[in-house]
């Protein structure tokens, strides 16, 4: 098989430097990103290199931040314009090759192999970069490479505006000696279970036996010894598969552990929200409904549940709450500590399938949810939320994400 060229193209402080280009006066500032910013509790949600230099983190409350940070200016999200931008950054590649994988809004795997016209990889990410930054005014940082895994390690190890070559030739010198934890796929569980076979260093998983990672991961063992190994074969999906998105998840982590379902509750009502407010920037409406929930001694457990295609978070949040009966009794099991709303089997809004499919009650409460939106989008999301449904202080910690299904993909 011809050897692969795959480009894996990551937006630098995507957020922060959209609102840089958008508003130039903050371009020598230390900004952050941050939802609610009139209340010290509002949450970093990403930040420029300023900002980043003086240790500003991603999910700390502003008031950290500021700590660290005492000339630090947050401005609100607008995720409309991401988009907007993410959407401009894609056509820019569909140009160079239609074989795009998304990764979150700011993240694409080009696979280029069939693209020499424009030139080698290399060529082709500083060509990329150029064009980028000259149309849209952001930077990417490009990994080169012959598989998915090396080009975003490559795409990581210079920023911002850099391209990086990882070859067969030099892989074992530039990647090898980087911690297993900057390889896709090995979150913090994988992390620990390697840690303690001794592995800590992606060369140490190149090297490992195969045969004992499988027993003790499973075919993630091998995956990821394949991946160690420069093996990972896994193709870049093209631009016109169908639901780039898998799913929307929102999670947080309280302050203090969740003891009762009234506290829980409350919880769940806000990340339905949060994912009700997402799905529907997206346009997307989903059919099952996940909640995950983490125990105070880091145990966790998942349920999920089919309901009828919806993007309102009322009926989220019901089928969420109901979930959480059938897996946490207050009573007999440990406090929570987070809680993970979920909703997947995603597909576009389509009229005519509302038209049909839903009742009147679903449509009274859809044009309610986007009478939500417009409000929101005038005067903040915290301006109208479910009645008691945050309390900011419960609140430290919340992730939204994407959920790609790395492994899972067909
Ligand atoms: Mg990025």
């Amino acid at each position: 098989m011809k050897e692969r060229v795959i480009l894996h193209c990551d937006l630098n402080n995507f957020y922060a430097s959209v609102e840089q280009v958008e508003n130039p006066n903050l371009n020598a500032k230390y900004l952050a990103v941050a939802g609610n910013t009139d209340q010290r509790h509002g949450i970093i949600l990403a930040k420029n290199t300023l900002a980043k230099m003086m240790g500003v983190k991603t999910g700390e409350p502003i008031w950290q931040a500021k700590q660290k940070c005492p000339e630090l200016v947050c401005v609100l999200p607008h995720y409309e314009l991401y988009v907007q931008y993410s959407n401009a950054v894609k056509d820019i590649y569909k140009q160079y090759t239609d074989k795009i994988e998304s990764f979150g809004m700011d993240e694409c795997w080009l696979d280029v192999t069939d693209c020499q016209i424009f030139g080698n990889g290399e060529q082709i990410a500083n060509k990329l970069r150029k064009e980028v930054f000259d149309k849209l005014g952001l930077t990417i940082s490009v990994g080169v490479s012959f598989c998915k895994v090396f080009a975003k390690l490559g795409s990581d190890m210079k920023k911002p505006d850099a391209t990086t070559v990882i070859s067969k030739e030099n892989f074992k010198r530039k990647v090898w000696p980087l911690p297993i934890e900057e390889m896709l796929y090995v979150g913090k569980q994988t992390k620990t279970k390697l840690n303690k076979l001794g592995i800590f260093t992606l060369q140490q998983l190149a090297l490992a036996d195969c045969q004992l990672l499988q027993r003790q991961l499973g075919v993630n063992g091998k995956k990821l010894w394949q991946c160690a190994n420069g093996l990972d074969d896994t193709p870049v999906s093209d631009v016109n598969d169908a639901g780039e998105i898998k799913s929307v998840s929102h999670g947080t982590t309280t302050v203090k552990d969740m003891t009762s379902y009234a506290e829980a509750d409350r919880t769940i009502e806000y990340l339905s929200e949060l994912v009700a407010t997402r799905l529907r920037r997206y346009g997307m409406e989903g059919s099952v409904v996940h909640l995950t929930i983490r125990r105070n001694d880091l145990s966790h457990q998942s349920h999920q549940q089919v309901v009828p295609r919806t993007f309102v978070a009322n009926e989220i949040l019901k089928c969420a709450k109901k979930l959480l009966r059938q897996i946490w009794n207050p009573c007999t099991q440990l406090p929570l500590r987070s809680l993970t709303v979920a909703v997947a089997q995603l597909e576009k809004v389509s009229d005519a399938v509302q038209c049909s499919i839903f009742d009147q009650d679903h449509e009274k409460k859809q044009r309610l949810e986007f009478a939500i939106d417009q409000i929101r989008k005038r005067y903040g999301f915290e301006s109208i939320l479910l009645a008691d449904c945050v309390d900011q202080d419960l609140l430290i910690k919340s992730t939204a994400e994407e959920d790609m299904l790395p492994f899972k993909r067909k």
